[in-house]
């Protein structure tokens, strides 16, 4: 045996002292953002000066700030924050910012963020129940809870078949069903035919969505290698899918020998929010056996209120929903849970595992293998995960689900006097199903070809000011702004604000257009 011999002890740059001191600092920073940075309380930033809601950088220009090699000794603290507040903050376009009206938002909220520091202490990998009981067994009950005050189906509750995971994304939780459904179709096509081909099934797959859903679902055919994939078209007035046209394409299909498997149906469209019909849907999936995945990656918060279930979903208890099989919204874009977090409900947990567990000998523990405990690797693409149940947990707790449905009802309220308030100046392009408003200017003696491009110009320009940020879509043809009320700090003010903007702004534009 060799001597023993002391090593040299690694000691790192930030001890728990120093971590004290900067964590303190790092929590004022966050604050001040909040609170005077973005809401301009300390009269330093006159609005739209110092702060531009959409960063206005060029292209590489953080490159020019900084050095070309990673620093070979290591620097202080406050050299790195000088720089974030510097060089980084510059360059960030600000979705926190109340008059952020972009796209959907993706919340933010104290609790969410104290639940992310949680989870970044323990910095566990939870792919199955021994590397951490406390995260698969919290995430149940959180998914079990959320799907309770939701009313989703008895069958996405985790004592049934079915159950919830959290997922980073949306488009992650479309991926995995994909394979769900597939496995699914495989497995059913097995049992009855002898000759099972297994390249040509893969060849014969098709899915369907409307042309309005969102592009993850086609990202996700790409991902699987389902090869066909048809967009149905949606009804000019309501941009809801017409599902006549869906089974007809089903029919179409089977008829040439093609094997339909899945359909992705939406719960308030990302271009307009428009509602797919359900409870239509649902019964021609059930007919031709295929799955049925429905998508509600924002509006599926407001599925907390009863008049929307009723609404959106047939009854205060989401009759709709009993036909799919699975059902994603996300908390981090309209449940003040900071990205990311995805929930998503399957009806049968078996078509996930089936589709996704593999079983190597260095994972292999009692716990998994007594079948007693929720491995959730099974149910997503990667092993490892993020200890996410954390701060949705902490948000359902601080906020409950009454201070969540006023938190929604707030915005829906906002969203309708915006438009009152703007609906004689501009046309309303699409019905407004939540908080979201579709509009457009419109003159009856101009092509829609000139109404297009002033909307375009008229856009660009409440931009150009970086008091506020809007984006746009296209319904039938039409550009049409859009006005998203889902920002955690959004109040009447902002909402007031952006209606003399708006108008203002075309006034302006008005007198030089020709
Ligand atoms: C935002 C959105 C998505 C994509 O969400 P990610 O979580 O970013 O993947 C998917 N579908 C709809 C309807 C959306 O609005």
């Amino acid at each position: 045996m060799q001597q023993k011999k002391e090593l040299e002890v690694f000691t790192h740059p930030m001890s728990s002292e120093g971590f004290r001191k900067h964590a303190h600092q790092t929590v004022d920073f966050i604050i001040d953002y909040y609170e005077n940075v973005l809401q301009n309380k300390d009269g330093n930033h006159p609005v739209g000066e110092t702060i531009s809601v959409c960063s206005k950088v060029e292209p590489g220009y953080l490159n020019k700030l900084l050095p070309n090699n990673a620093p070979e000794k290591g620097e202080s603290f406050e050299e790195i924050i000088k720089d974030v507040k510097e060089k980084i903050l510059p360059g960030v376009t600000h979705w926190q910012h109340p008059n952020f009206f972009a796209f959907f938002s993706a919340n933010f909220s104290y609790p969410a963020l104290l639940g992310d520091m949680f989870s970044g202490m323990f910095n566990v990998v939870g792919f199955n129940w021994q590397t951490s009981p406390a995260c698969t067994e919290l995430e149940t009950i959180v998914m079990d809870w959320l799907a309770k005050a939701m009313h989703l189906p008895k069958c996405f509750l985790s004592e049934t078949n079915g159950g919830g995971v959290i997922q980073d994304t949306a488009s992650s939780a479309a991926i995995v069903v994909m394979l769900a459904a597939k496995e699914r179709k495989r497995a059913e096509l097995i049992q009855n035919q002898d000759q099972f081909n297994m390249p040509e099934f893969l060849g014969k797959l098709v899915a369907y969505t409307s042309e309005h859903a969102h592009s993850s679902i086609q990202k996700a055919c790409m991902v699987t290698g389902v090869l066909n994939f048809r967009k149905i078209k949606a009804k000019k007035d309501t941009f809801e899918m017409d599902y006549k046209d869906l089974e007809e394409n089903i029919k179409m299909d089977l008829e040439k020998g093609y094997i339909p498997f899945f359909v992705c149906a939406t719960i308030g469209t990302t271009s307009s929010t428009a509602i797919d019909p359900i409870g239509d849907i649902g019964p021609i999936c059930d007919k031709y056996k295929l799955f049925l995945h429905v998508d509600s990656a924002f509006l599926g918060s407001t599925l907390l209120l009863p008049e929307c279930r009723v609404a959106f979903t047939g009854s205060e208890e989401c009759e709709n929903l009993k036909y799919c099989d699975s059902f994603t919204f996300n908390p981090h874009k309209w449940m003040l849970t900071s990205f990311d977090c995805s929930a998503l409900w399957v009806k049968e947990r078996k078509n996930l595992k089936n589709a996704l567990s593999i079983d190597p000998e260095y994972l292999r523990n009692k716990a998994s293998q007594s079948g007693l405990v929720t491995d959730y690797r099974d149910w997503q693409l990667p092993l490892g995960r993020r200890f996410r149940s954390l701060k949705l947990w902490f948000v359902l707790r601080v906020y409950g689900i009454e201070g969540l449905q006023r938190f929604l009802r707030y915005h829906i309220e906002l969203a309708e006097y915006f438009e009152e308030r703007i609906k004689s100046e501009f046309e309303i392009v699409a019905p407004r199903t939540a908080s979201l408003v579709c509009f457009r200017y419109r003159d009856e003696t101009w092509t829609v070809e000139k109404e297009n491009q002033f909307n375009e110009l008229l856009l660009h320009t409440i931009n150009e000011t970086g008091i506020m940020f809007f984006t746009h879509t296209v319904l039938n043809g039409k550009f049409t702004l859009r006005m998203a009320i889902c920002g955690t700090f959004t109040t009447q003010d902002h909402v007031e604000n952006a209606i003399s903007l708006i108008t203002n702004k075309k006034n302006e534009l008005l007198k030089e257009f020709k």
